[in-house]
């Protein structure tokens, strides 16, 4: 049992130490500090201070063979060696001072040795006990009594506790938990007809789309406590902690029942197992126990498990089978009208002023999670403080966006004029392509204010609604569109700069997903070279496919990336007025709306 053992070591080191420091105050410190309060002086000193009358207080230590006297003023203590002095007694009577044998009575050595040693012992130890005891209060943490406790925080039901209506969009996930929350309303009407309620919930989805939210949300609705634990505090340095803990969880959740046990990151512990040796052999034994107890509750007991994971293809298929996590909900990124809602959520929480349209920002946002949204609002709102404004305007959460885009303004990055003047032409080069084009987003706004990203400038385009399908051809356009800022530096100034990193990498990464997973290529017709692993994170890909296939699968790309590339350097050629135009615009404003924008072209 060395694990109840350890977090006691740290008690054992305090009294060590204490032993250590009435050691050296005993043996060392006290003598010392005796020694120097006393002068020791020869005996002729003592004579003479004696018969000059200058004595105090006189204390002759038979025993010692010492003689201990003060000055007349008692500020100081003298310390002399007995003589054979026959004269003693009277030399003493006639200096006037007051004397006598040992006044302090020595000290018996066991009142000595209590007063010395034991006492303090017990001080201190009293001291480290009451330490101790608060230490591990603050901790919640282990001791010896209370080994493997769950430690889960218990939501009780509370006023302010989170409801559906705060939790905006992700509608379908919301229908599935409401059955839940009724469940726990009125479990009979289910009982009644036989039906079971499902054991456990799994939500799955993205970082930041509301998962924990929703998951409070049942709580808050439901009004029954709430425990909440993340899957990796269950997992500990000792095989079969992490185990106790999750016993003891559900053991807790039964006296508790009807209540909702949330399990955040379920991956941390849910992850397959496989059959290499030397495996994580903690985790496992967790995941075991986890089996067992959702096995081990009965139907309709009253204990709903929810557990949200972004990675829910890593999980063990023992426990996402029917009878454990029998459903899955999946809570997505927002859509444009879940976008809008949740930034009129957050919004009720600041002060906004008449101008602001939250249908635009929301357009502006595509792609960000409900996590993102609400820092974009934050974000707007520090923003107005700084201006010294009372409340949010448009122009707050359309820079906000951008801030969480391509960061902060750089104030103090100075382009040389050569370099702004690329920096013009290549963001003009992107719009240019992009207007000339159908089927692609218009331009909503262009900048060649640098960015604490690195972006130098950018063109932003917005999507006038939701788009849930691309064509072959929007995509070619938007390759082509990527291609136009370095187009446009080879159509002006014949050479090129390092300004287009970041549009390669895009629209390589778009081209190679046409080829390897949208079936866009003549050639590989409808089979898919890659497969995506992390669909909720980042969506990485992997290769599938023999090494011979790789190499086309690159010559077409690079193919197709150079025919929109040319297209795009054709399109600014032939469009060459209004390129130097536009882009001696930009130059002068360094910002430009899309209306401003368009007003120029169509001129
Ligand atoms: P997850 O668990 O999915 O990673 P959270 O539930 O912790 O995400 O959400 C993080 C924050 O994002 C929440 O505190 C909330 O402010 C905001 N948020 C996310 N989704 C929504 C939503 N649908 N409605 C309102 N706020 C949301």
């Amino acid at each position: 049992m060395n694990e109840v053992k350890k977090p006691r070591k740290p008690l054992i080191s305090y009294y060590v130490i204490v032993l250590l420091v009435l050691l050296i105050f005993n043996f060392i410190t006290m003598p010392w500090l005796m020694q120097r309060q006393v002068q020791q002086v020869d005996y002729g000193t003592f004579i003479e201070m004696a018969q000059n009358q200058e004595l105090g207080q006189v204390e002759v230590q038979q025993q010692e063979n010492q003689i201990l006297f003060t000055n007349k003023e008692n500020t100081a203590i003298y310390k002399t060696g007995m003589m054979p002095d026959p004269d003693l007694t009277q030399r003493l009577a006639d200096s006037g001072a007051e004397f006598s044998g040992e006044i302090v009575e020595q000290m018996s050595p066991l009142l000595s040795f209590l007063l010395t040693w034991v006492l303090p012992m017990v001080i201190f130890v009293a001291i480290g006990q009451l330490m101790y005891k608060r230490m591990m209060k603050n901790a919640g943490g282990p001791n010896a009594m209370m080994f493997g406790k769950s430690n889960a925080k218990v939501y009780v039901k509370s006023s302010e506790g989170i409801k559906f209506a705060d939790v905006a969009g992700e509608d379908e996930a919301k229908e599935n938990l409401t059955e839940i929350v009724d469940y726990l309303h009125n479990p009979d009407k289910y009982k009644e007809v036989g039906a079971a309620m499902p054991k456990g919930l799994l939500l799955v989805g993205p970082p930041g789309t509301g998962k924990t939210m929703l998951a409070k949300a049942v709580a808050g609705e439901a009004n029954v406590p709430f425990f909440s634990m993340s899957g990796s505090e269950f997992v500990e340095m000792f095989v079969g902690m992490g185990a106790a803990k999750v016993r003891d969880l559900f053991k807790q959740a039964k006296e508790k029942a009807p209540c909702i046990v949330f399990i955040d990151e379920i991956d941390a512990i849910g992850k397959k197992r496989e059959g290499q040796i030397g495996g994580n052999d903690e985790r496992e034994q967790t995941l075991n126990q986890l089996l067992t107890e959702m096995d081990g509750f009965e139907e309709n007991s009253g204990v709903i498990l929810l557990a949200a994971t972004n990675r829910p293809e890593s999980l063990d298929p023992a426990l996402t089978r029917p009878g454990r996590f029998d459903r899955r909900v999946p809570v997505e990124l927002p859509d444009l009208k879940g976008r809008e809602a949740i930034l009129k959520v957050h919004a009720k929480k600041i002060k906004v002023g008449p101008d602001v349209d939250f249908s635009k920002v929301a357009r502006m946002a595509s792609g960000a999670s409900g996590a993102e949204l609400a820092n974009i609002i934050n974000e707007a709102a520090l923003r107005a403080v700084r201006d010294g404004r009372k409340a949010v305007v448009q122009a707050d959460l359309e820079e906000s966006i951008e801030i969480v885009i391509a960061g902060y303004q750089k104030k103090n990055a100075i382009l040389t004029d050569k370099e702004k003047k690329i920096v013009s032409y290549h963001e003009i080069g992107h719009a240019l392509v992009a207007a000339m084009q159908s089927h692609s987003a218009p331009v909503q706004k262009i900048t060649i204010v640098p960015r604490t990203s690195g972006a130098l400038g950018y063109t932003m385009q917005v999507e006038e609604g939701e788009h849930y399908l691309m064509s072959k051809e929007e995509i070619e356009n938007k390759v082509a569109t990527l291609t136009g800022g370095r187009a446009a530096e080879e159509v002006v100034f014949g050479s090129v700069t390092t300004g287009a990193s970041n549009d390669i990498e895009q629209a390589t990464k778009l081209s190679r997903a046409m080829i390897t997973r949208y079936g866009m290529s003549e050639e590989f017709d409808m089979v898919a070279m890659e497969t995506v692993t992390n669909q909720y994170l980042g969506g990485d890909a992997s290769l599938a496919c023999s090494a011979e296939t790789q190499t086309q699968i690159d010559r077409q790309v690079v193919e197709l990336v150079k025919k929109q590339h040319e297209k795009a350097r054709k399109i600014l050629t032939e469009n060459r007025q209004k390129l130097d135009e536009l882009a001696a615009y930009l130059y002068e404003k360094e910002t430009i709306t899309g209306e401003e924008f368009m007003s120029i072209l169509d001129a």
